[in-house]
């Protein structure tokens, strides 16, 4: 069952590569001309960035003569600016269902632009993982598994996730397949569409049986949030399982450029508010993560006197938090008699301003588990160190990732607030304990306010003076030479070994 599981996240990849860049295909096959040597490298980038753009600089293209990235990626034609998105909307607003949804590229015909779902214009290789998933779900004694297979096949097949992804809350069993078109962070025009990715987990039922009793504390962390009490969601559903697990193979988005390390879904909006969401954390990426990156950087980053407080249980309980205060705030909001999701509003910003948000909440409710006795006094200076030393990590995705711009907001805020302070012999960085949890406040409150009231403008005006690193940051990421940006997995189950798969220094 596996197998079939594996092979048909192979099948997802290859659409999300066209998702990444209609070219792709081409652009791979260009790469596979080139004289050896060069070839195996190449094919190797390639493939950690799927496409010829560097993921954590920007964009920049790392071969010579190619054209920009189109903004919208492979989502729409490579040509189409916002003005006539725009001017097309203003004159065919009917249209504008199926050219916004979540689940249609945008193709151009003449003068015309429209929306085609991905199940048509996917309809092969979906109708081939389709098939995969069905007879896998012949397979299993895993009666939520089966009817989650099963689900998802159709859903493949009729463009609507919706079913699949309710069916997906009620797993139960020792296996968590995650399958389909999820986040939106690779449509940088709009962050209107979802790009198809796979995660192949093994679950750890002991730990994820702890975590659960987290979950009946969801309802005081959303009323504890520091905004007033009308712009709190206390209408979700709580039902947020928590599955704590073991990576087996991920594919498509999840396994471009940055290796994910926990994540917390669906994103609809109507599953929420009925099932809550769940959140899945990928304990042996997170482990690999704080032992070859976050301590390495901690080193040069944190002043020497923090130095001891760094924990691999303080970033576990971050990466939790992270994941845990993405299903807290604002919702479904109202914005001058306009009802709609936050994302509706804050549009092209909103992926860096949720990711921001998840952190920054994320340690507000650990501090206020804390201060409820729900989590130990003692804990407090390795949650302080371990997620400065945090955003400095985050920050090196670059401008290129909604998770590396969050940081740099949330580290100019901070020092705005004296939250964060620079040893002035060595630059390095050190919590101001005095000032700490206040800032923290503070940098939350602002954070879940443009949410709550979908202010677009002030987000732009925000986002522009603070998304990239300050200087000072700057300084620190330059000193991180030879500290890798991140991980690349390999995985034995799925017949990769370190052989086929490695790039040469
Ligand atoms: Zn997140």
């Amino acid at each position: 069952m596996l197998e079939l599981l594996i092979a048909a996240s192979r099948d997802l990849d290859e659409i999300f590569l066209l998702q990444a860049h209609r070219d792709n295909p081409g652009f791979r096959a260009r790469l596979e001309e080139l004289p050896r040597e060069a070839r195996e490298d190449a094919l190797a980038y390639f493939a950690i960035q799927y496409g010829l753009y560097e993921r954590q600089h920007g964009w920049k293209p790392w071969v010579s003569g190619v054209p920009d990235r189109p903004p919208g990626g492979g989502f729409y034609p490579s040509t189409l600016t916002k003005d006539e998105w725009e001017r097309f909307l203003d004159e065919h607003p009917d249209r504008e269902p199926e050219l916004v949804s979540l689940t249609t590229m945008v193709v151009r015909d003449g003068e015309q632009l429209s929306g085609v779902p991905y199940s048509r214009y996917f309809a092969d290789p979906l109708e081939a993982a389709a098939a995969k998933l069905a007879r896998a779900g012949a397979l299993t004694r895993d009666a939520s598994l089966r009817t989650y297979l099963t689900t998802l096949a159709e859903s493949l097949r009729n463009n609507d996730y919706r079913a699949a992804d309710l069916a997906w809350m009620d797993l139960e069993g020792q296996l968590e397949l995650t399958f389909g078109p999820y986040e939106v962070y690779e449509d940088e025009l709009f962050n209107y569409k979802a790009a198809f990715e796979s995660f192949v987990t093994l679950v750890d039922p002991v730990e994820s049986a702890r975590l659960e009793q987290i979950k009946s504390l969801l309802p005081a962390m959303e009323r504890h949030l520091p905004i007033p009490d009308e712009h709190k969601n206390l209408s979700r559903g709580t039902a947020s399982p928590i599955r704590v697990t073991d990576l087996v193979f991920n594919a498509g988005d999840a396994r471009a450029g940055i290796q994910t390390i926990a994540f917390n879904l669906p994103n609809d909006e109507e599953v929420r508010e009925q099932k809550g969401s769940k959140k899945v954390l990928l304990r042996n990426v997170i482990g690999a993560k704080f032992r070859t990156i976050l301590k390495p950087i901690a080193e040069r980053v944190l002043t020497e006197e923090q130095q001891p407080h760094l924990s691999e249980r303080s970033f576990f309980d971050l990466v939790l938090f992270h994941e845990l205060s993405h299903g807290l705030g604002p919702g479904h909001i109202e914005v001058d008699g306009q009802r709609g999701e936050v994302r509706e509003f804050l549009r092209e910003h909103y992926s860096t301003m949720e990711e921001a948000k998840a952190d920054i909440v994320g340690l507000w409710n650990l501090l206020y588990m804390i201060e409820r006795g729900d989590h130990p006094e003692e804990a407090r200076h390795g949650l302080y160190a371990t997620y400065v030393a945090g955003l400095v990590r985050s920050a090196r995705f670059g401008g290129g990732s909604a998770h590396g711009r969050g940081a740099a907001v949330q580290f100019r805020l901070l020092r705005e607030a004296d939250a964060i302070e620079i040893d002035a012999s060595s630059g390095r960085l050190r919590p101001q304990p005095s000032r700490f949890v206040a800032g923290v406040r503070e940098v939350a409150r602002r954070l879940l306010m443009l949410q709550a009231e979908g202010r677009y403008d002030e987000t732009a005006a925000l986002l522009a003076t603070h998304a990239s690193p300050s200087p000072e940051m700057q300084r620190l990421i330059d000193g991180l030479g030879g500290v890798p940006i991140d991980i690349r997995p390999i995985f034995p189950l799925a017949g990769e070994s370190a052989a086929t798969l490695t790039l040469r220094d």
